[in-house]
C-alpha cells in the first residue's frame, strides 16, 4: 500500500493543534488469513490529526466496500466496512519503555513526518470479519453432492434421514409389531 505521509509542520506545532486528513486510496484488494478481498471502489479515510503534547494522535474512520467469497457457499459476498483508526505517533521514544520486555504498540514521528497508511491498513484488517457470509442465513453447500443449498434442496439430507431410519433398530422393531 502506498504511503500516506503527513509533514508535521507549523500546522501541528503546538499541543491542541488539529489537522483534518481525508482522502481516497485506490487499493485493489488485500489478503487476510486465507481470504482474498477486493475493493472495487478503493477505500476512503477521514482522519483527524491532533497534537496531544508528546505525540500526534491520528484518529478517525476508514470506509470501504469489500468483496470476497462466502465461507459457506463460495459465492461472491460483499460487505461495507467502517473501521476506526486510532494510532499514536510519539515525538520521542519513551525512555522508561526502552528496557521493557513487553511490546508496546506505538509509532514514532520520524523526520517530522508520520505515515498513516499502516494504521489505516491495520484498522481495515481489524474490522474484516473472521467469517464472511453472502447472507447471515446462508445455507452453504451440501456436504454430500456440493449443491448450493440456497438455490434449493438437493434431497441428500432427506435421503440420509430415510437411510438412518431404515438402519435404526427401531425400524426392525416396527416390523415385529
Ligand atoms: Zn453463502
Ligand atoms: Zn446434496
Amino acid at each position: 500500500m502506498e504511503r500516506i505521509e503527513v509533514h508535521v509542520d507549523e500546522r501541528l506545532a503546538s499541543a491542541g493543534d488539529v489537522l483534518p486528513l481525508a482522502g481516497h486510496i485506490d487499493l485493489e484488494g488485500y489478503e487476510l488469513g486465507n481470504h482474498e478481498f477486493s475493493l472495487p471502489a478503493g477505500l476512503d479515510y477521514d482522519l483527524m490529526l491532533t497534537n496531544a503534547g508528546d505525540g500526534i494522535l491520528a484518529s478517525g474512520i476508514v470506509r470501504a466496500q469489500v468483496e470476497g467469497e462466502c465461507d459457506r457457499c463460495l459465492e461472491p459476498a460483499s460487505f461495507d466496512l467502517s473501521a476506526e483508526v486510532n494510532e499514536y505517533f510519539l515525538f520521542e521514544e519513551p525512555e522508561e519503555l526502552a528496557d521493557d520486555e513487553d511490546e508496546v504498540d506505538f509509532s514514532l514521528v520520524e523526520d517530522d513526518r508520520i505515515d498513516v497508511s499502516e494504521a489505516i491498513m491495520a484498522a481495515l484488517l481489524m474490522d474484516t470479519p473472521y467469517v464472511v457470509l453472502c447472507k447471515e442465513d446462508c445455507k452453504g453447500l451440501c456436504p454430500r453432492c456440493g449443491a448450493n443449498l440456497n438455490e434449493g434442496d438437493c434431497g441428500c439430507a432427506e435421503r440420509d434421514e430415510e437411510r438412518r431410519m431404515e438402519e435404526s433398530p427401531f425400524a426392525a422393531l416396527k416390523n415385529l409389531m
